[in-house]
C-alpha cells in the first residue's frame, strides 16, 4: 500500500484532477475575471479536469484524458466493486513545472477528480465540490520552509496568501489565483537581501513552495505567546471512583508528567467536583496540597487566585504527591451529583487571562447547578427527538464560545456505562445531523445526472443503475454511512455512543475516515512477499482488499480489519494449526487467549509480514491503533461481524438490496 494509496484507496483513478486545481499563470496583461458560476475549460462531454483560472482560449483536453473516469459501470452486475489494487490519487493536469509546485494530494485535494463544466450540472449532481486540507500531512516526507518575512503578502480582497500560483501582471502588480483581483506588489519585494540584487522576486520561499509556515508577527497575535497551561477538571462522583477511572487517570498522568509539551514556564492546575467544587493549592511553599471547597454553584468564586495554577517545574514534587494521594481522598465517595457546568465556568474564569488547555474527565450526567441536564430517555423525549440529537441547553455552547475567545481549548474524556446516559450531545454541543434519506437521495441524484447528461451518448450506459467509474463506489460508501452508528435509525444504539461517533467523524482525517466507515479487510493466511508495492523507494505491503461480506470469510482463514481507529484480527474456527502457530505462536485455535491485544515477534515469514502490516497501518495514522484478536467463537465476535457492511444486518439491507432500492427509485 503506498502512501497515496492509503489516502486515496477509493478515489478516482488517474485522468481527472485533484490537488490544488490551479492552471499555470496566463500571459501577462490578461486581466479578465471569469463570469460568475461558470467553469471554463469545458470538454466535449461536459465534464473536464478542474481548472478554475480563466483561460485565454479554452482548449478541451484530449478525450482519452477525461473519459476513463466517466466510463459507465453497471454496479449491480459487478461482484467485487472494490479495486483489486490500491488506487493512487490522480494528479492534476498541469505543466510539469507547476506540478512540482503543487502540494501533495494528502495535504490539499479536491472532493472531485472530475469537475462538471457548468454550475447547473454540479447542482444536479448534489455532490459537494470542496477542498480537503490537512496541514502538515506531508511534513515527514517534505520539508516545510519556515519563513519570517517583514511583511506577509496577502490578497487585499479575499485575504489569500501569495503563493506559487499567483501571476505577476507587471513589476508592480500581482494577480490573486483565488479571486483573480489585482494587488500591489509591496515595495522592495524584488530585493534579495542575500544576493544584494533587485529585480527578481522568485527567491521568496512562499513563491517556491505551496506549503510554508510563517512565524506570525505581532499583528497576528491576540497576545504575546503564553506558557503552556494544563488544567484538569475531574468528576469525582461515585461512577468515576467505583470504575477505577480516577486511579488510571492519576497513574497515567504521573507517568507522563515529564512529557507534557511546553517549556520551563509550563503551568498546571486541578479541580475536582461532585455537588461541590474542590480546588487545590499547589504552591511550592506548601508542605502538602491543600484542598479548598466551594459549595456556591450559582455564583462560585476562585478561593485563592494565585495558588491554583502553578509552575510545573517549581511544584513538581507537590503535584506528584497530589496525584499519588488523590484517588484515596474519595474512596468513600457515594455522591452521584455532578456540577460539571459550574466547574467548567469557574475554570474558564481562572484561565481567561492566560488561555490554555482544559482536560475534562467525566462519568456522570451533569445534574446540579447551571448547565444541569436531565436524562433524555426520562424526559418523555420521543425516539425521533433522541435521533435528532439536539442539545437540550445552550449553556455549553456559550461556554465553548467564551473559551474559544480566550484561547482556551477543552478536551472531554467521557466514560459512561451503557445504562447511564450523560447527554453527550449537549455537553459536546455538536450540531444535529440530518437523517439518512438525504444520503440515499445523493446517490439517486448523481445517477440521474450522469444518465441524462453523459451516459445517454455512451454504449452500455442505458442500464438501470449505471454510474461513472469514478463514482462506482458511491452506493457502497453511502450504505456504509447509513449503517454507521452516527446515521442509523436503529434504536439499539446508545445516544452517547452516537454523539461520540459524530464528534469523531467531524475531526478524523480523510484517509482514516474512509476506513472508519468502510473498513479495509485483508486475508492474513494468504499474505506473501508478493503483496508488496514500491512507494517512493520504500517497500510497502498492499494485499488485496476484500469486500466486507461473510462470503469472503473462508472457514479456514485469518483476517485483518482496519476500521480506522483500530485493528481487529479475526480467526476462523478451522484455521490451520500451522497458520495459527506462525501468527500467534500458540499450537491451535483453542489456545488463542481471549482479548489478545498484541502479536508475538516470531522467526517466520507470516508473522513478520503480519507484524509489518500492523506497523505500517499504525504509522499511517496520527493516533495509536489498538489491536484486538477476535476468535470466531469468542465473546467479541459481534464487534467484527457488525462491520460486514455488504451483508444484511440488523441496521440495514445488504449492498445488493440497496442497489435494487436505488434502481427502483430511479424509475419512479
Ligand atoms: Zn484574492
Amino acid at each position: 500500500m503506498s502512501h497515496t494509496g492509503t489516502h486515496g484507496m477509493y478515489m478516482a483513478e488517474g485522468g481527472g484532477s485533484t490537488g490544488m486545481s490551479m492552471a499555470g499563470p496566463p500571459p501577462l496583461g490578461h486581466m479578465t475575471a471569469p463570469p460568475p458560476n461558470k467553469y471554463p475549460h469545458s470538454g466535449p462531454t461536459g465534464l473536464t479536469g478542474s481548472t478554475l483560472q480563466p483561460q485565454p482560449e479554452p482548449q478541451p483536453p484530449p478525450p482519452q484524458q477525461v473519459l476513463p473516469n466517466i466510463q459507465p459501470v453497471n454496479v449491480q452486475e459487478v461482484r467485487n466493486i472494490l479495486p483489486a489494487t490500491p488506487i493512487t490519487v490522480s494528479t492534476p493536469l498541469l505543466p510539469q513545472h507547476l506540478r512540482d509546485l503543487n502540494p501533495d494530494p494528502s495535504v490539499f485535494c479536491s472532493t472531485m477528480s472530475t469537475v462538471p463544466a457548468t454550475s447547473g450540472l454540479l447542482n444536479k449532481m448534489k455532490l459537494p465540490f470542496a477542498i480537503h486540507i490537512h496541514p502538515f500531512k506531508d511534513s515527514k516526507a517534505r520539508e516545510c520552509p519556515v519563513i519570517n518575512p517583514s511583511t506577509i503578502v496577502r490578497c487585499r480582497v479575499c485575504r489569500a496568501y501569495i503563493n506559487p500560483f499567483v501571476s505577476f501582471v507587471d513589476q508592480k502588480h500581482w494577480r490573486c489565483n483565488f479571486c483573480f483581483r489585482n494587488n500591489i506588489v509591496p515595495d522592495n519585494y524584488d530585493y534579495n537581501p542575500q544576493s544584494g540584487k533587485s529585480g527578481d522576486h522568485s527567491f521568496h520561499q512562499e513563491l517556491r513552495h505551496s506549503s510554508v509556515e510563517y512565524i506570525a508577527p505581532s499583528e497576528y497575535m491576540v497576545r504575546p505567546p503564553q506558557p503552556s497551561v494544563y488544567f484538569f477538571v475531574i468528576d469525582v462522583t461515585y461512577p468515576t471512583i467505583q470504575s477505577g477511572l480516577l486511579d488510571v487517570f492519576c497513574a497515567t498522568l504521573l507517568d507522563c508528567i515529564n512529557k507534557l509539551p511546553g517549556d520551563s514556564r509550563t503551568m498546571v492546575g486541578f479541580l475536582s467536583f461532585d455537588h461541590t467544587l474542590h480546588f487545590y493549592n499547589l504552591k511550592p511553599s506548601q508542605a502538602q496540597p491543600q484542598m479548598l471547597v466551594v459549595s456556591d454553584l450559582e455564583d462560585p468564586f476562585i478561593p485563592s487566585p494565585t495558588s491554583l495554577l502553578v509552575n510545573l517545574r517549581e511544584s513538581k514534587e507537590l503535584v506528584k504527591s497530589f496525584l499519588q494521594d488523590f484517588p484515596r481522598m474519595f474512596v468513600d465517595q457515594r455522591n452521584l451529583q455532578s456540577a460539571l457546568g459550574p466547574a467548567l465556568a469557574i475554570t474558564e474564569k481562572l484561565l481567561h487571562q492566560i488561555g490554555g488547555r482544559i482536560t475534562v474527565l467525566m462519568s456522570s450526567l451533569p445534574n446540579v447547578g447551571p448547565g444541569a441536564l436531565k436524562v433524555k430517555e426520562a424526559t418523555g423525549a420521543t425516539k425521533m427527538d433522541q435521533l435528532n440529537m439536539s442539545a437540550s441547553t445552550d449553556f455549553y455552547k456559550k461556554l465553548a464560545l467564551d473559551c474559544s475567545a480566550q484561547q482556551i481549548a477543552v478536551d472531554l474524556f467521557v466514560f459512561s456505562s451503557k445504562s447511564q446516559s450523560i447527554d453527550l450531545m449537549t455537553v459536546s454541543t455538536v450540531a444535529k445531523f440530518s437523517s439518512g434519506q438525504a444520503l440515499v437521495n445523493t446517490v439517486i441524484d448523481a445517477t440521474k445526472a450522469y444518465r441524462s447528461n453523459v451516459a445517454s451518448t455512451m454504449q452500455g450506459a442505458g442500464a438501470k443503475l449505471t454510474l461513472p467509474v469514478s463514482l462506482r463506489l458511491l452506493p457502497l460508501f453511502i450504505l456504509s454511512l447509513l449503517k454507521n452508528i452516527a446515521f442509523t435509525l436503529s434504536n439499539r444504539q446508545n445516544t452517547d455512543c452516537r454523539s461520540a461517533t459524530i464528534s469523531t467523524i467531524l475531526t478524523l482525517p480523510l484517509d482514516w475516515l474512509i476506513s472508519f466507515f468502510y473498513p479495509k479487510l485483508y486475508a492474513l493466511h494468504t499474505l506473501s512477499d508478493k503483496d508488496t508495492v514500491d512507494s517512493d523507494g520504500e517497500e510497502l505491503l498492499a494485499p488485496p482488499i476484500l469486500q466486507l461480506s461473510a462470503e469472503k470469510l473462508t472457514r479456514y482463514g485469518v483476517f485483518l480489519m482496519d476500521y480506522g481507529t483500530g485493528i481487529y484480527i479475526w480467526v476462523s474456527k478451522e484455521a490451520p494449526a500451522d497458520v495459527i502457530n506462525n501468527i500467534f505462536g500458540v499450537p491451535h485455535f483453542g489456545a488463542i487467549p481471549e482479548s489478545m491485544t498484541s502479536l508475538p515477534l516470531l522467526e517466520n515469514n507470516l508473522n513478520r509480514l503480519t507484524n509489518s502490516l500492523i506497523c505500517q497501518l499504525r504509522l499511517s495514522r496520527q493516533h495509536f491503533m489498538p489491536l484486538l484478536v477476535i476468535r470466531e467463537d469468542g465473546p467479541h465476535r459481534l464487534l467484527f461481524i457488525n462491520y460486514l457492511i455488504d451483508d444484511k444486518t440488523e441496521d440495514g439491507t445488504s449492498y445488493y438490496e440497496f442497489l435494487s432500492h436505488i434502481s427502483r427509485q430511479l424509475t419512479k
